[in-house]
């Protein structure tokens, strides 16, 4: 479509970026047909193209409007749009721009403004995560039952295998999933010691950057990737062979690192060569032997939720059923697997009502075929369906590490 960008904005590389990608849009609409936003609400402005349009507008000097700002902040970033776009559209970038902007000139009220600030200063800090967890595990029978039901249940790692010394990958030990589910990661250590390879977590890594990215505290976000980058080079120049990113939200974060640091001089080299090495564990799985990993299904009956991070942000798609499969799950079918479960980051903190409809929605499809598990791969979607599934949810990652895998309550 046609821009006319102010000039000011166009003096700078965000705004070039937004001008290309809004000349990239054909406004076809096929986008808004997968938009899990315009499904459940029926607004145009509540799907891609009219966000589209209502960034567009922004950058061509109309007034930014709170009603502007309630519409971006009522998307996902859960990026379907892009996986149905015929013209390539880079709608995620374009929406981090928007927001940013919006950001600038829209006053959140208070209470959001105190929400974000408290989201932001919590969510990237594992210690901070831990204490509250064990209080909020302590008031459990006094809090209300929605937010009692979020606090995830203690899962112990288990113990990490000794270094063999071979081959090596570094693993992202994050924030929330480091707290929350550490068996995660542990579990992927395990597993890849069976196949000869040793998971190493630097010392001085953490959170990805992601939430506090998405939260527009851009600034926080580039500094958490310059933190990892640092605690991972000396493993990377010592011949590490990739960086095993478990959560699917954080390593579609870390694939982005080069993009995020392209114009920071001191970073952009090696922010591109750690974006280059990441991998989703089902990258690395499916080029190993997965004979030695025997048959640890035997047959259960599984149900794959696939993260938008995962199928749509990675562009993953259909990586980790054949795995399960081969490895003797039996998978259930899910309708609509392209739909978000309405996790999507902090959303289901920022926008509660929505997040929960598209959760219900999510657990009646993966529920559909009456699975002994629900299978995922990213933490916030974890997380987010266990408070509602009444069986359990775990990383697939866990399902290959015999001895670890809970059954269904009866
Ligand atoms: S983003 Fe893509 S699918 Fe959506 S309106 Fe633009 S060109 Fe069409
Ligand atoms: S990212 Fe998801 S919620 Fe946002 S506009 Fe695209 S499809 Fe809709």
């Amino acid at each position: 479509m046609q821009t006319s960008i102010t000039d000011a904005l166009l003096a700078t590389p965000e705004g070039r970026e937004a001008d290309a990608i809004l000349r990239a849009c054909v406004h076809c609409g096929f986008c808004t047909a997968t938009c899990p936003t315009y499904q459940l609400l029926g607004n145009e402005l509540d799907g891609p193209r009219g966000r589209i349009y209502q960034i567009k507008l922004v950058m061509e000097g109309q007034p930014a409007t709170r009603t502007t700002q309630l519409h971006l902040d009522r998307c996902l970033t859960c990026r379907a749009c892009e996986t149905t776009c015929p013209s390539g559209v880079k709608y995620a970038r374009l929406v981090d721009i928007g927001r940013a902007l919006l950001e600038h000139r829209v006053k959140r009220p208070l209470r959001e403004r105190l929400l974000r600030q408290a989201l932001v200063w919590l969510v990237p800090h594992a210690r901070r995560l831990r204490v509250l967890f064990a209080l909020g595990r302590l008031a459990r029978p006094l809090l209300p039952a929605r937010l009692g039901a979020k606090l995830p249940a203690p899962r112990p790692a288990g113990s990490w295998p000794r270094r063999a010394g071979h081959r090596r990958m570094l693993a992202l030990a994050g924030c929330v999933q480091s707290v929350a589910t550490p068996r995660t990661n542990a579990a992927a250590a395990r597993t890849l010691a069976t196949l000869g390879i040793d998971l190493i977590e630097a010392r001085g890594a953490g959170c990805c950057g992601a939430a506090t990215y998405h939260l527009n505290a851009q600034e926080e976000g580039r500094a958490a990737a310059r933190r990892n980058i640092d605690a991972w080079w000396p493993e990377i120049e010592a011949g590490a062979e990739a960086i095993l990113v478990t959560a699917s939200g954080c390593g579609a974060f870390v694939k982005e690192y080069g993009e995020i640091l392209a114009h920071d001089q001191a970073y952009a080299h090696k922010a591109a060569r750690v974006s280059a090495l990441a991998r989703d564990p089902a990258e690395v799985l499916a080029k190993e032997d997965m004979g030695l990993l025997g048959r640890p299904g035997g047959g259960r009956k599984v149900a794959f939720h696939s993260p938008c991070t995962l199928q749509h942000g990675q562009q993953l798609k259909q990586v980790v059923e054949p795995i399960l499969t081969r490895l003797g799950f039996a998978l259930t079918p899910v309708p609509d697997g392209h739909l978000c479960c309405g996790s999507a980051g902090t959303y289901s903190i920022t926008q509660p009502d929505l997040s929960l409809q598209l959760r219900d929605n999510k657990l009646t499809a993966l529920q559909a075929g009456d699975p002994d598990i629900i299978a995922t791969a990213n933490i916030g979607c974890q997380l987010h369906l266990e408070a509602g599934a009444g069986r359990p949810v775990l990383h697939w990652l866990e399902l290959l590490d015999t001895g670890s895998t809970p059954t269904r309550p009866d």
